[in-house]
This record gives C-alpha cells, structure tokens and sequence, in this order.
C-alpha cells in the first residue's frame, strides 16, 4: 500500500509592480489556499522596495510559509497559474509585472532543473527576500545574510489583508 505523502514547508516570495501591486499580493496570499493539499500557514508583513534590475513603480513584496502536499514542480506550475490570473506578461526580461511568484525553498530540497532551481539562485542577494522571510522564519536567515544586503531600501509599512 502507497503511504500517504508527508506535507512539506515550502516558502514562496510574492512581489508586485503594476496596477494595485497591494492588491495584487493579497489576493495571491489568500489563493494559496484554495491551491489542492496547500494552506498558507504564515505570511509576512507588506514590503514596499525600489525596483531591483526592473523598472517602473514600486514594487510591493511579501513573503508566505505553505504547508503542501504538491510536488515542487506542481507547485510551480500552480504559481504560474496565479501569475497567469493576475494578468501577468513577459514581454522582456525583468518587466514590470502585475505579479512574480518564486518559489525559495521547498522543504530541505536542491532542485536544479531546467524550469526550476531551488533554493532560489538569486534569493541571498535581495533585501525584498531576506526581509520578509526573516519576519516569519528567523532561523532561515543568518544575520549576515541580512548585513549583506542592508544597503537596500525597504520599508516594511503595509500589514496583509
Ligand atoms: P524572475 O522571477 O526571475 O524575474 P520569471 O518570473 O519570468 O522571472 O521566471 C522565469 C523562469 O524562472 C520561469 O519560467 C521558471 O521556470 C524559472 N524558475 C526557475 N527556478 C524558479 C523558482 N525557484 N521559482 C520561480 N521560477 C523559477
Ligand atoms: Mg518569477
């Protein structure tokens, strides 16, 4: 008999740009839950960060802990599904974007394939990652990582909902 598969942690970084980006973030937050054998067990604090490598306003950033019994390429494939929703387009590389759904980390995993890499390559090197992460999982983040990246501007002002 198959045994029923374990839930895994996974931790996925929300930001927004375009349109209402506060909006736009909440309601990515509250679909995790509706994603099959997910709940949403943690979401941090509102972030408001200049854009890194992109363009155009403001983006608006959070980071959300689920709980999923998904695969981690289903669970990609089901943020690319809220991205799609959200109305998002890839007309350039680091386009503004209605939404951006990166999937950090899933569990203890190392994931190198060509649609997926995880942990996320480039998660260490951006303040609007660090930071909210650091808000609901502490232990994930070792104060240098942090130090590394304090000479970006981010404002935490915003709470979800
Ligand atoms: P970015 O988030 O880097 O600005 P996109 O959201 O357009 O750009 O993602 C580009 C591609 O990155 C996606 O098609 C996806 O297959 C790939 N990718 C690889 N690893 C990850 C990950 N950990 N989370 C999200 N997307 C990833
Ligand atoms: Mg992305």
């Amino acid at each position: 008999m198959a045994s029923p598969r374990e839930s895994v942690t996974a931790y996925v970084a929300l930001g927004a740009n375009l349109g209402d980006a506060r909006q736009a973030v909440n309601t990515a937050l509250g679909a995790f839950n509706a994603l099959p054998g997910t709940r949403l067990t943690k979401a941090s604090s509102l972030y408001r960060t200049a854009p890194v490598d992109s363009s155009g306003p403001d983006y608006i950033n959070a980071v959300a802990e689920v709980s999923t019994l998904l695969t981690a390429p289903n669970l990609l494939l089901a943020l690319q599904q809220i991205e799609h929703l959200a109305g998002r387009e890839r007309p350039y590389l680091n386009a503004p974007r209605t939404l951006d759904l990166d999937l950090l980390l899933f569990g203890a995993a190392t994931i190198d394939s060509p649609h997926l890499t995880v942990p996320h390559p480039r998660m260490w090197d951006r303040a609007f990652v660090l930071v909210p992460l650091a808000e609901i999982a502490p232990s994930l983040v070792p104060h240098a990582a942090l130090a590394a990246v304090q000479d970006q501007s981010i404002q935490r002002n915003l709470s979800t909902g």
